[in-house]
């Protein structure tokens, strides 16, 4: 009778913890790639970012507030809670757009395209929508 024994399983890929230094190291480099919102704009003081993410059937998922300060990185951006696991939206370059345009305030809405975890043929669906109000230097 062959003998049976299950190969130990080698766990492969980063450990958590390497996972962590290379986000954190992903975030200096995006810091740096994205600049300061002093670098991008400097005529504007700060800009307050509200974020709300909705599923397809309309409850909130995830809400969230930031002010990004004039030496803060212009990053605008958040993960998809929804079911697909690996959506994000980045709504930095839209904001950016308004910046350009002296606009104060205004809206933007992204829904996210990832597919469903596990597959399937369905699309995520979430909806996040982000209002933002910025203040401009007197000048
Ligand atoms: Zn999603």
């Amino acid at each position: 009778m062959p003998g049976f024994y299950r190969k130990k399983r080698r766990k492969t890929g980063p450990s958590k913890n390497d996972e962590k230094v290379q986000r954190g190291r992903e975030a200096v480099a995006e810091t740096h790639a994205a600049g300061t919102l002093t670098s991008r704009f400097p005529g504007v003081r700060g800009v307050k970012v509200r974020i709300a993410v909705t599923s397809p059937q309309g409850v909130v998922l995830d809400e969230n507030e930031d002010v990004i300060g004039p030496n803060d990185a212009f990053i605008i951006q958040t993960d998809c809670p929804g079911r697909c696991g690996s959506g994000s939206y980045e709504f930095a370059e839209t904001v950016a757009a308004s910046l350009t345009k002296l606009e104060e305030h205004g809206t933007a809405q992204i829904a996210c395209v990832e597919p469903l975890y596990g597959g399937g043929p369905d699309k995520c669906g979430c909806i996040a929508k982000c209002e933002f109000e910025a203040e401009f230097s007197p000048s």
